[in-house]
C-alpha cells in the first residue's frame, strides 16, 4: 500500500524524474546529473511539536525520518536510528546538546553537533547514512557492492570512513586535499582501520577534489568496469539526500530542547540558526526544518573567506571565479557549495529549467546570477556574513574570555557572523542557535595560536598530539577520547594521487587493477 502516504523525489535539474527514497539514496545523484529533492515538503504542526518535546532523540530520529522515507518499514527506521544514535556512541549522551551562553544582554545558545566518534558534525549524518544506503541498495539493487566515493575538506572523509567501516556490501574510498586539511584531520584519515576502507591525498584543493569525483560517478567506461564486478558507485558527500536528511532532526531537537528548558516562551517563538557553511548542506537542512514548520526567524550563513556564499546571498550573484583561500576553518573552504542547487530548486517553485540554466552557467563560466524575485525569496529568510582568519582568532579568543566557552575555528566563524548579524540588524531579542560544528581539539594548532598559547610559536613545538595536550592544560578542557585514542595508531594510507590520475586510484583503492 502505497497511495496517498508515498513521497516522491524528484531532480533538480528534470522534473520528468521521480524516484522513491531508497532509489534517491542509493543513486546518490540523479540520472541528469542534478540532485534528489523531495516534491513534497512534509508538515509538522505546532501541536505534534508539543508532543516531539518528550522524544529522545532516537525516537526523534524516527519520527522525522519516517515522513520521508515513506519507502521504509517503520522497523527499517528503527534499526537504522538506534544503530546510528545510540548513547554510547556520542560523549555526554545527547547526540546534540544545546548549552546557553550568556555575554551582557545578548544570550546566545550553542548547539554542539561534536560529540560523535570523529569529533565533527559529519557524524550526525554519517553514522546513519550506511545503515540508510545498505538498506536502500537491497531495495533497489540487491547484491551489488556499493563503492563511495568521497572527496573531503576534512571532516567527510573521517566521518565516512568510520560510519562505513567493515559495514557489509560497501567500500569506502576517500579523497582529499594534500595541503588542505588540519593535521589531525589527516592523521585520522591516514590511521583509518577496517577492511574495506581507502584513503588517497590529492594535489589539488577540495573543490578540484569534488568536481574530479562527480566526474568519475558519471564516466560510463568507469562505470562498466565496476559493473562487470558486480559493483557501483554510491556517494556519501552531502550531495547524497541520505547525507541530508538526518540533519533536519537536531534542528528539530534544538527546538525541542528550547522549549523544555523554558526559553521558549509562547507558542510558536521564531528561532534564528547561524551555521557555519562550506557545501551548503547543514544550513540547507535548516531551511528543510522550517519548511516543515519549525517556527524560523532568519537562518544565518556564515562563511569564512571564501565568502561566495555571502556574496550570492546579498547580490543574487554567484561568482567563483575568485581566489580560493587556505584558512584556519578548512572544511568551509568552498567555492561550489552543491547544496545551494536544492535551495535554487525550492525558491523558483521547483523551475528544473531555470536551475538547469543556472548549473549551466556556472559550469560553463563560472557565474550566474538569480532573478530579483528569487533573490528576494532567498534573502526573506537568509541572512550571510563572513569573517578572514584574523577575525576568527579574535573570535576563540572572546569566547574564551568572555563567555568562557572553547570553540574551533568553524564555529568561531558562526560567533563572530552572529556579532555581526545583531550589529546590523539590531535583532537580539530572537533567542539565536549557533551551530557549533567539531571540536576545537580537532584544530588544537590554530586555537592555541588564537589564545596567544607561547608553546603554540616555540620552535619544535608542531606536534598535533603535544598542541592537544597543551590546549588542555591551557583551558582544562578535555580531550574526546576518539582523539586521545589516535596516538597509537599507525599510518596506513601514504598514497598521492594527481588529480588526472584518480581514476586510476580509485580502480587500485577498490581492488580491481
Ligand atoms: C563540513 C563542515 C562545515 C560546513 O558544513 P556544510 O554542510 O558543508 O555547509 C562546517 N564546519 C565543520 C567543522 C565541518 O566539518
Amino acid at each position: 500500500m502505497k497511495g496517498e502516504c508515498s513521497l516522491k523525489y524528484t531532480c533538480t535539474r528534470n522534473r520528468a524524474e521521480s524516484v522513491e527514497a531508497a532509489q534517491a539514496i542509493a543513486q546518490g545523484i540523479s540520472a541528469s546529473g542534478g540532485l534528489f529533492v523531495p516534491e513534497e515538503m512534509p508538515q509538522i504542526s505546532y501541536a505534534e511539536l508539543c508532543t516531539m518535546q518528550t522524544m529522545n532523540y532516537t525516537e526523534l530520529a524516527q519520527h522525522i525520518l519516517a515522513k520521508f522515507l515513506t519507502d521504509f518499514t517503520p522497523e527499517e527506521i528503527r534499526e537504522c536510528a538506534e544503530a546510528a544514535y545510540r548513547a554510547d556512541k556520542f560523549s555526554g549522551g545527547h547526540p546534540a546538546p544545546v548549552v546557553m551562553l550568556q555575554n551582557g544582554d545578548i544570550t546566545q545558545y550553542a548547539m554542539e553537533l561534536w560529540h560523535g566518534p570523529t569529533c565533527a558534525f559529519k557524524d550526525m549524518a554519517l553514522q546513519i547514512l550506511p545503515h540508510l544506503l545498505v538498506k536502500s541498495l537491497a531495495k533497489t539493487t540487491p547484491g551489488k557492492t556499493a563503492v563511495i566515493l568521497v572527496a573531503t575538506s576534512g571532516d567527510t572523509g573521517k566521518a565516512a570512513l568510520e560510519g562505513f567501516k567493515d559495514v557489509d556490501g560497501t567500500r569506502v574510498l576517500v579523497f582529499y586535499p594534500q595541503n588542505g586539511v588540519s593535521p589531525m584531520q589527516k592523521r585520522q584519515m591516514v590511521t583509518q582501520e577496517g577492511s574495506n576502507v581507502g584513503v588517497c591525498a590529492i594535489e589539488g584543493n577540495f573543490d578540484d577534489a569534488q568536481t574530479a569525483v562527480k566526474g568519475i560517478f558519471t564516466d560510463s567506461v568507469m562505470q562498466q568496469t565496476l559493473a562487470q564486478h558486480n559493483m557501483m558507485f554510491s556517494s556519501a558527500n552531502s550531495i547524497n539526500w541520505g547525507r541530508l536528511l538526518p540533519q533536519i532532526i537536531y534542528y528539530f531537537s534544538a527546538y525541542c530542547q528550547l522549549m523544555n528548558s523554558g526559553e521558549i516562551d509562547y507558542e510558536g517563538e521564531k528561532v534564528n540558526f547561524v551555521v557555519p557553511t562550506g557545501n551548503f548542506g547543514d544550513i540547507l537542512a535548516a531551511y528543510y526544518a522550517m519548511k516543515m514548520g519549525l517556527p524560523v526567524n532568519h537562518l544565518i550563513c556564515a562563511s569564512n573567506e571564501n565568502n561566495v556564499l555571502t556574496d550570492f546571498i546579498r547580490t543574487g550573484t554567484y561568482d567563483r571565479r575568485r581566489p580560493f583561500h587556505t584558512t584556519i576553518s578548512p572544511s568551509m573552504d568552498i567555492l561550489v557549495s552543491s547544496n545551494l542547487e536544492r535551495l535554487l530548486f525550492h525558491m523558483t517553485d521547483g523551475n528544473a529549467e531555470k536551475v538547469a540554466g543556472w548549473m549551466r552557467q556556472l559550469n560553463e563560466t563560472g557565474s550566474y546570477t538569480v532573478d530579483a524575485e528569487t533573490l528576494a525569496r532567498i534573502q526573506t529568510v537568509f541572512h550571510a556574513g563572513f569573517c578572514d582568519d584574523a577575525s576568527t582568532k579574535q573570535a576563540i579568543r572572546s569566547m574564551k574570555e568572555t563567555e568562557n566557552y572553547l570553540c574551533d575555528p568553524h564555529s568561531a566563524v558562526a560567533f563572530e557572523v552572529y556579532h555581526q548579524y545583531v550589529a546590523e540588524t539590531g535583532d537580539k531579542e530572537t533567542p539565536t542557535v549557533v551551530v557549533s560544528t567539531a571540536s576545537p581539539y580537532k584544530f588544537a594548532a590554530s586555537v592555541l595560536d588564537a589564545l596567544g598559547s607561547e608553546l603554540y610559536a616555540q620552535d619544535g613545538v608542531n606536534d598535533e598530539f603535544e598542541q592537544v595536550y597543551q590546549l588542555s592544560a591551557m583551558t582544562g578542557v578535555e580531550v574526546p577520547q576518539p582523539i586521545q585514542a589516535l596516538a597509537g595508531k599507525s599510518v596506513r594510507f601514504e598514497d598521492v594521487s594527481s588529480v588526472a590520475d584518480m581514476r586510476q586510484a580509485v580502480l587500485r583503492l577498490a581492488g580491481l587493477s
